[in-house]
C-alpha cells in the first residue's frame, strides 16, 4: 500500500474523476482509501431527513501528487538511513 492519510490524491476513476482532495482514512486489508468529499451517498434516515454517507474507494483509483513537482506521480519504495522511504519516481523527491 503506497498510500497514507493525509496525501493529496488524484482520483482518475468513477464518477469523482478528476477531482483533487486529500486522503482521510486507509483500509488496508481491503486496499481502499476514503478521500475527502468523494464518494459520497445521501441517505435517506427516517427522522433524521438526509445524511450523507461516504464509502471508501479502491486505492488503484487515485494516484498520489507528489508535493515537491506537484504532479500525480508513481510512488517508488527505496531505503534510505535503513528506514523504508516513499518516492516520487517523476522528480525522486521523498514523499
Ligand atoms: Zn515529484
Amino acid at each position: 500500500m503506497k498510500i497514507k492519510k493525509g496525501d493529496k490524491v488524484l482520483v482518475i476513476a468513477g464518477k469523482s474523476k478528476g477531482k483533487t482532495s486529500q486522503v482521510s482514512k486507509v483500509v488496508k486489508s481491503k486496499n481502499m482509501v476514503m478521500v475527502d468529499d468523494v464518494n459520497i451517498f445521501i441517505k435517506h434516515v427516517k427522522g433524521q431527513g438526509k445524511v450523507a454517507l461516504q464509502k471508501p474507494i479502491s486505492s488503484s483509483n487515485v494516484k498520489v501528487i507528489c508535493q515537491s513537482c506537484s504532479k500525480p506521480s508513481r510512488i517508488g519504495f527505496k531505503i534510505e538511513n535503513n528506514k523504508k522511504v516513499r518516492y516520487c519516481r517523476n522528480c525522486n523527491a521523498i514523499i
